[in-house]
Parts: C-alpha cells; structure tokens; sequence
C-alpha cells in the first residue's frame, strides 16, 4: 500500500524531474501590441466567439476527439478598456515582437551561459481551450542550453522562449467559459531545464534559484500569479507526466512527491492486475441498466438524475475488487483518477464504484442488488455505476473502460493540473508531439551586435555575488541577506535601501521585510495587502525620526487591518508617532518668544534653562537631540538679528 507517510527511495525509482519556468516580464507594453502590461479590474466589452474548427494540420486523434466533445462550446471574452486592442481580439495581424521583452531574455540567457540565436522567429502553438481568441500561442526560441547552479550542483537549461501569456480564466457555466483579455499577450520568459533533477528538494532548490536571478534582472513582474512552474515528472517504468501551474513554490517539492506516490501506486496497481490474471479482453464495455434497483433510493445524487430523466448505468469490473479504491495519492483514489477522465471527456460529474459503497445514501440491499444484475462476485469483481442522461452516462462508461484497459499498461502520459494541497487532477491527454507552425505575420528579429550590447546591460549578478555585497556593503547577516536574495521583493528592498539606508540601517529596511512581516504572516496578518508605497510610508517615518523601530511590526498590522491607513495614521492611532519637527519648531518658537530677554542677556548660555523648559513640553514626543539642535539654530538667529540690530 502506499501509505503518504512512506518514504520513497527517489535514486531506487529513477526519478527524472525537468522544469518549465513562466516568469512575467514588466515591459512597457505586451509582446505583439502596444497595449500595457498590468491586469485590471476595471469595465470593458464582451464579445462572444465559438471555438474554431479543426486545423488540418491537427491530425491528432485525441485532439480531434476533443474538438468533438467541445462542439456547442463557446468563450465570452471580456475585453478591459485600455487593455486591449484589435491585436487581443484577433482582428489586426500581430506586431512585431517587442525588442524590450527579447532583450530582457537575452539578458538572462547570457546569466545562463546560453547560446543566443542569430534570428529569433515567431511560431504557432495550437490552444484548444479558448485562452487564446486566436486558437494558438505565440513563442519564439531565444537561446539554446545553459546552466544553472544550485547547492554546489549544476543543472542543464534546454530552451529560452519569450512567449504571450494567455487570457484569464474568470468562470464557466455550461457551454459558455468566461475570460478577460487584460492577461493575454503579456510577455512572458518560459526557460526549461533538462529532466536532471532527481528528488522533490532539489526541484525546488533550482526553481529557487531560476527564480532569484530573474528577478535580479529587475525586469520582471511581482507577486502571486507573476511566476508559475510546471514540472515533468517520471520515474522508470512510469510515464512522463506534466504538471502544469504550479503558483508557489513551497508546493513544488510536495507535487513531485505526490506524483511519485501516484505512479508508484499505479505501477502496483498494473502488478496486482496481472497477478490476477485480468486481460484487455475482460474490460468490455457491457452495460446494464440497473435504475429499477434505485426507484426509491435515499442517494440524492441519484433521484436527482432520475427525475431528471436518467438513468443508472453499471459495469462490471471482472476481478478487481479493492483496486478501484485504492488510494494512489493522499485522499485520492484510482476511482478519483476515473472520475477526473469523465468529467473531463463525458462531461459527466462523477461515479459511484463498488470499493466506496455502501455509503452517499446508497444501501447495502442496493449494492447486492447491482452485484445480482451484472451476475457479478460480490467477493472478486468490483463495479463502477453512474447516474445520468442515457447518452452520457454511456459515453462515460466507455471512458473508463479505455482508462481501466490504460492501467494494464501502468502510468498513462498525461498533462495534470496541480490542486492546493499538492496533489494533482488530470488535465488532459499529453499532446504527442508538439506541433509548431511558423508565424507569417511576423518578420523574424536578428539578433545584432547592438541588440545583444543593450542586453548586456541587462544581465543579472549572480545571486551569490549579490549575497556577498548586501553582507559587505550593508553588514548584513548571511542569513538576513539569504533571506533578502530569496524574496521577490528584493528590488523593492534594494531601492529603499538606496533611498534611506544613510538615516535608517539598512539591517532594519531588510527585516521588516523579511523577518517582521513574514512574522506576521505567520500570525494570520494579511501584510501582502500593504501596497509597496505605504511600506515606504513607513520607512519615512523612521528616517525622519518619528517613529521608533520597536513600533514598526505594531503599525504594519495596524496598516493590514485597514487598508485606508497610511503609515503615520496608523503611528498615530497606536500613538507612537512622533511630533514633526515643523511642529517641535513651533513650540520652541512659542518658549523663545517668551523668553527673548533671557537669550539677549545671558547668550548662548541660555540654552541650558531653555532646553529643560523645551524637554518639559516635548519629552517623548520627538527624539532631544531635534530638539536641542531646533533649539540652538533658533537661540542662534535671535542672537545674529540682535547683533545686525544693534549694528
Ligand atoms: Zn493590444
């Protein structure tokens, strides 16, 4: 059994992981128009458009089948103003590529010892699902090869793309899938390794990596959604899987666990087949219709679909008993992998098989009934039902029958999709082999030596030559400056670091950042909701001495708690703001006015008597030394007015 607590022997397996990084470009505009390069949530247009019929070009099978079962789909786009034009609706060719976004993965590419090609040409990807008003992406190939380092270890880089992100999925209901447009032809970097990883930690350590040194380009996008990864897993025996969209990357090391475990499991599942003599030739697709056993059922799922007009349909799954339920990943079962093939190619939402019942309001009485009317052993043999329109419900059928024949041959090649806690879901078949078409309507670009000199500028220090100068420049810990190399906002860090390192310690800059509010992160503070603006708000306050650092971590979950706050509101509700100086100067304006006779007399003697009234009006509210250097500037004018006075 694989238990999720098993530990896996990843070397014994031969685990082969490759990589596939999405990094977002911040370029002034998108890759094939000039439209700009942030989301919205602002008002725009819909238009409504149908899938497109089946290239010619597209001869295969499953994506013709797929085509099929789309038929009567259609995709409403919404289309933000400002953020589209005729290029994101299909009506107006392409630009030329954006030279700002292939500069940019010039740059990285030379970080990464890549060959860099002479013409980068523009091809065609088909898209099947509609994130795409054309019906394919746009990609160009940057460079070849490459390196990247991490923990000591050297890993291959096989392409370097620039390519345009697709549109945003918003929702689906029915036939109709909802997208908005705002996404769509943002540049996107995709750079992907060779299958050289060979355990979970690692792929995360290089995706780490991958991602710090696109961010030290300075040229790419922030924040979540900005950066998503893909793995391809396999392991002998088993098959090469794709996983696509992995957003964080604390999940990558559990996703390829999970997809060990799963082929793992498969790979026994295939072996406990065999040994039980089950052939192709038993899976027959042999329905029968079982609904008179369910008229008076207590399962809602089913009187639902019968008084829809539906039907209950089961199959007999010769000697298989117990390897339907049979968990391949935590809290999923093979009967799980079932149902993910029949939503996705019967358009049917579930099943019910004989390894989970009785249970969902289904009787044993019901169950016997079923075995009885497939003439099936209650003791060997295990069955899969399924409650829907006559139609569908056989069509389902006949999908697992193909998918349960598929698990005499192990792990099928498939694209998966990852969930939250690190499992993953079918997605769709694993195209067979990608087919590019060239783009015609776009010139190819030569990479010329003046091209290659801008990039050049471009290029990112290594992270650990940024280490070392963030621990020399700025005495930071190794730890602190690990920390900062690590975090996505490291340019954001870098900057206020420029602009107020000389009256704040850049130490401190760094840790509200890293350590005070990660720390409260981890309290359930929602931090990320401070916008970048009022966290410099916050390191104003600091530089201008009107805030003690003791205050900082107080104020930023006064700041996260509400959003309308800025930094000094939010110092001045805890009260621990400081008085401006403007402020501090009037009330030594007021104590010197009172006191001018003192000053003409006594000089700059005065200031002794004078800086204990000052104290006793702005203790606490304002650092002394404001006030004693205020104090004396001021004791200083009056004096030289006196003097020019007299004179
Ligand atoms: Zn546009």
């Amino acid at each position: 059994m694989t238990g999720s607590e098993e530990e896996l022997d990843y070397e014994a397996l031969g685990l082969k992981v490759g990589l596939e990084i999405h990094q977002q470009l911040n370029t002034r505009h998108k890759l094939f128009c000039g439209c700009p390069t942030d989301l919205t949530e602002g008002e725009g247009d819909k238009f409504r458009r149908w899938l497109r019929p089946t290239r010619s070009e597209t001869g295969d099978v499953d994506v013709a089948a797929l085509f099929e079962y789309r038929k009567g789909r259609y995709y409403m786009y919404l289309a933000p103003y400002g953020h589209h034009c005729l290029v994101e609706a299909d009506e107006e060719p392409p630009h030329p590529i954006n030279e700002e976004a292939v500069r940019i993965a010039i740059a990285v590419a030379k970080a990464l010892g890549s060959t860099i090609v002479d013409e980068v040409h523009v091809m065609r990807k088909l898209v099947i699902d509609g994130s795409n008003t054309s019906g394919f992406q746009r990609t160009a190939i940057v460079a070849l090869g490459g390196r990247i380092s991490s923990n000591g270890k050297e890993y291959g880089i096989q392409t370097i793309v620039v390519e345009e992100d697709a549109a945003r999925k918003e929702g689906e209901s029915g036939p109709e899938v909802d997208y908005k447009l705002d996404r769509l032809g943002i540049p996107l970097i995709e750079i992907a390794t060779a299958p050289d990883i060979h355990t979970p930690r690692e792929a995360r350590d290089v995706a780490l990596a991958i991602g710090m040194l696109l961010r030290m380009t300075g040229a790419v996008k922030r924040g979540l959604g900005t950066i998503r990864q893909d793995l391809n897993v396999s392991i002998v025996g088993g098959a090469k899987t794709e996983i696509k969209g992995v957003q964080e990357l604390e999940l990558i090391e559990k996703v390829v666990k999970y997809e060990v475990m799963r082929q793992v499991s498969l790979l026994k599942i295939r072996d406990e087949m065999a040994a039980r003599g089950i052939t192709e030739d038993m899976i027959v697709l042999a329905p029968v219709n079982v609904t008179e056993v369910f008229r008076n059922t207590r399962s809602k799922v089913i009187s639902r679909a019968l008084s829809q007009g539906g039907v209950v349909l089961a199959l007999r799954l010769p000697r298989m008993k117990g390897l339907i339920g049979r968990e391949v990943q935590p809290g999923r079962r093979f009967g799980t992998e079932l149902a993910d093939y029949v939503r996705f190619w019967a358009d049917v939402q579930g099943l019910f098989h004989s390894d989970e019942l009785p249970n969902y309001g289904i009787t044993k009485e019901e169950v016997d009934a079923v075995y009885r009317a497939l003439n099936a052993d209650p003791l060997a043999d295990a069955f899969v039902m399924v409650a829907e329109r006559e139609e569908r419900a056989l069509k389902a059928l006949s999908v697992i029958v193909d998918r349960v024949r598929q698990a005499l041959h192990g792990v099928p090649e498939e694209t998966r999709a990852a969930n939250e806690d690190g499992t993953t879901r079918y997605l769709r078949p694993r195209p067979g082999k990608e087919r590019m078409y060239p783009e015609t309507d776009i010139p190819p670009l030569r990479v010329t030596p003046e091209l290659l000199a801008e990039a050049e500028k471009l290029v990112p220090e290594s992270p650990e030559a940024k280490l070392r100068r963030l621990v020399e420049r700025y005495s930071m810990s190794r730890d602190l400056a690990e920390k900062v190399v690590a975090d996505p906002r490291l340019p954001v860090i870098e900057e206020l670091i420029a602009k107020y390192g000389s009256s704040v310690q850049p130490t401190l800059i760094a840790s509200i950042f890293v350590t005070i509010m990660k720390g409260l992160r981890g309290k359930g503070v929602d931090v990320d909701s401070i916008s970048e603006d009022r966290i410099e708000d916050l390191i104003r306050l600091l530089a201008e001495g009107r805030m003690a650092k003791e205050a900082v971590e107080a104020v930023l979950a006064e700041m996260a708690k509400d959003r309308s706050l800025s930094a000094e509101e939010a110092a001045k509700k805890l009260g621990l703001i400081n008085m401006s100086v403007e402020e501090a100067a009037k009330v030594i304006d007021e104590i010197l006015n009172a006191n001018v006779e003192l000053v003409r007399q006594r000089g700059e003697g005065a200031f002794g008597a004078l800086m204990g009234k000052a104290m006793d009006r702005l203790r606490g509210k304002i650092d002394g030394k404001v006030v004693a250097e205020l104090l004396r500037e001021k004791i200083r004018q009056i004096l030289s007015s006196a003097a020019s006075g007299q004179g």
